[in-house]
């Protein structure tokens, strides 16, 4: 009786392990349609200024609006796309987008794009940068490409050369997430980054754990002493807020000033004019 247990058990298994591959499948199949039918949307979200609240450019983060599904945050298939090399074909099309759209708005500001670790180890990546902004005439030092730690440390030297590339190109660098990583201090030794961004879960829990609070002090001390401007990620509440202001991180993102929105809707949309004095 063990053994026709141990048979059903193997089965079953056999059985959802097809499943998920036959879902894997379908995934695919649907990400590289996604591409061709031009399914996927950029929403948009403000950085602000800590003391003023002044808008001083966007991130274009990107959602799929999937047939019969609706719209899927990039958690449920970004990943998924890296592993294969759909990534390269949506991450060039956010590049495009984001340029093509930023070049339109009335504020004049800048766009942040990010990069996946696939994408930065692409040999296209610089000629792909300079179409876009040519094509959509986007002034070079309003695209800021983010990338995290994970995508710098298979090869550091490697990664600083295409990093320079970059920036000869006139566009800006942030290192996003900051913290969570590999967090290798030689990254930001041996490469310039126009800002570092602190991640989310730092923010989040700064204000009830000590340990959380002494990394955003580190990290900030460390960004003043560079002269590296530093941006703190998921701000949801005032007191994070007045936290920051205090430790005069000069530059945050999140809830309490906007979601990611689609470029039409609402005050904070780049569409709008700010007034950047306010
Ligand atoms: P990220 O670049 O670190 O983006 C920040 C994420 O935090 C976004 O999630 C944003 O919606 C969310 N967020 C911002 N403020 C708050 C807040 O106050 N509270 C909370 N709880 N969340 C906040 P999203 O849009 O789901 O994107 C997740 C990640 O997916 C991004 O993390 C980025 O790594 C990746 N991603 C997004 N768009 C792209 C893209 O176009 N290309 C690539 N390669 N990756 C992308
Ligand atoms: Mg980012
Ligand atoms: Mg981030
Ligand atoms: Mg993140």
């Amino acid at each position: 009786a063990a053994k026709g247990a141990g048979r059903r058990t193997s089965r079953l298994y056999d059985e959802a392990l097809h499943e998920l591959s036959e879902q894997k499948r379908v995934l695919e199949a649907d990400l590289v349609r996604a591409v061709e039918r031009k399914e996927f949307v950029l929403h948009y979200q403000p950085k602000v200024c800590t003391d003023t609240r002044a808008i001083l450019g966007y991130e274009a983060l990107i959602r799929w609006n999937r047939p019969g599904v609706g719209l899927v945050m990039p958690g449920e298939f970004i990943e998924f796309a890296e592993r294969s090399l759909i990534i390269q074909d949506i991450g060039r099309w956010c590049i495009y987008e984001a340029c093509r759209e930023a070049a339109q708005w009335e504020s004049g500001l800048s766009v942040s794009v990010n990069l996946s670790a696939r994408q930065f180890m692409d040999p296209n990546l610089n000629s792909t940068i300079r179409d876009a902004l040519r094509r959509s005439g986007l002034e070079p030092e309003r695209l800021e490409l983010e990338i995290t730690e994970t995508a710098l440390i298979q090869n550091i030297m490697v990664a600083s050369r295409i990093l320079e590339k970059i920036k000869k190109l006139g566009v800006k660098v942030a290192l996003d997430d900051f913290g969570t990583g590999y967090s290798s201090l030689s990254f930001i030794q041996k490469f310039q980054f126009d800002s570092i961004k602190i991640d989310r879960s730092f923010i989040s829990t700064m204000g009830t754990d000590r340990k959380s609070q002494a990394i955003v002090d580190a990290i900030l001390n460390l960004g003043s002493s560079l002269e590296i401007p530093v941006v703190a990620e998921g701000v949801e509440t005032e007191d994070q807020a007045r936290e920051l202001l205090l430790r005069k991180c000069r530059e945050f993102q999140g809830f309490l000033i906007s979601k990611p929105k689609p470029i039409e809707t609402g005050a904070f949309s780049p569409r709008v004019a700010v007034d950047k004095a306010s």
